[in-house]
């Protein structure tokens, strides 16, 4: 991973002064190696956020070549709302996220996506992305100081701002405990950091860019609990009135999420929050009995673990 730094660094640079969040977004939607396909149409307007509602309606998507990665697929993420998507690899829970965020655009007939109503086919891709913050798993680092790894979410933020988002993000700590504080260099010619910590870089990103919609990609490997309780605590602050989509590995940390969408080959399978699909005693049910018995916890609280 190391070796992508160094083109993922130029390409930031690149990126930075197309769109800001780019970066971030590359990292999670895994994109780096292929073109963006979508054109704006002529004279497209912007997209006018009102509440940051996302309605898929009957979406369809099939990449060139490939055999359908969503079929059918339709839920709504209401104004401040939070849908979490799980599923073995390859059900289609990133392919979710890159429609969204318009790495490809759905075909007459492949059914719509909506944000506040309009069609994001029809607006400029600029202005969607303005509306929709990402956090993949660990961030894109510069080689620069922290607080301009951080400051990298709003063109031209004060110190002040860029102090309360790490504050909000639980990175102030830490980053006091630097040699030159926020003026210390991260990246791979500085201070490394850790996954759980790049990821927190990322929120205090996506806290001062402030956008109404997000996506996220919560941690696949286990993190140590404090760590743990760091991010979840970060994503708290972040995800508080804003609309979500996030990609979850470990179920316990969306059990308190408002939808969980459970999908199998591009399809909805099982729909519910974390108590509705576990009295539904399916898929989820046997995900959830799977996770507990490997992590060797006995469910608590009803099933719900304090992760969350
Ligand atoms: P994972 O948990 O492994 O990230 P996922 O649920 O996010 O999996 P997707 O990445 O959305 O699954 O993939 C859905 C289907 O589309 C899979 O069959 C996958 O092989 C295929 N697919 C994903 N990305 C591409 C691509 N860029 N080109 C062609 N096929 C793709």
């Amino acid at each position: 991973l190391a070796q992508l730094y160094g083109p993922l660094n130029m390409l930031g640079s690149i990126y930075r002064s197309i769109n800001r969040s780019l970066v971030d977004a590359e990292k999670l939607l895994e994109l780096l190696s292929e073109p963006t396909e979508v054109n704006d149409k002529p004279g497209a307007p912007d997209l006018v956020v009102s509440d940051g509602e996302i309605e898929f309606d009957n979406v369809n998507f099939t990449y060139e070549g490939r055999q359908p990665a969503l079929r059918g697929v339709s839920f709504r993420v209401p104004k401040g709302g939070s849908v979490a998507l799980v599923g073995e690899s390859g059900a289609g829970k990133s392919t979710i996220l890159r429609l969204l965020y318009r790495f490809y655009d759905l075909k007459e007939g492949e059914g719509r996506i909506l944000v506040d109503g309009q069609d994001i086919r029809d607006v400029t891709q600029a202005s969607l992305r303005k509306a929709i913050g990402v956090v993949p798993q660990d961030a894109v680092l510069f080689n620069a100081s922290i607080a301009y790894n951080i400051g990298y979410g709003k063109l031209g933020a004060s110190q002040d701002e860029v102090e309360e988002a790490a504050k909000a993000a639980q990175m102030h700590d830490r980053i006091i405990t630097f040699p030159e504080n926020y003026d210390t260099k991260v990246g791979e010619r500085g201070i490394r950091l850790s996954g759980g910590e790049k990821q927190r870089v990322a929120i205090a990103r996506t806290l001062l860019k402030n956008p109404p919609i997000l996506l996220l990609d919560e941690a696949t490997s286990a993190l140590d609990t404090s760590t743990e309780r760091d991010i979840q605590k970060a994503l708290q602050n972040l995800v508080r009135g804003r609309s979500s989509l996030s990609i979850a590995h470990r179920l316990s940390t969306i059990a308190n999420a408002d939808l969980i969408l459970v999908l199998k080959d591009g399809q909805i399978i099982e729909q519910g929050n974390h108590k509705q699909l576990l009295e539904l005693n399916g898929v989820f049910a046997a995900m959830w009995a799977d996770q507990i018995s490997a992590a060797g916890e006995l469910p608590v609280n009803g099933g719900l673990r304090e992760a969350v």
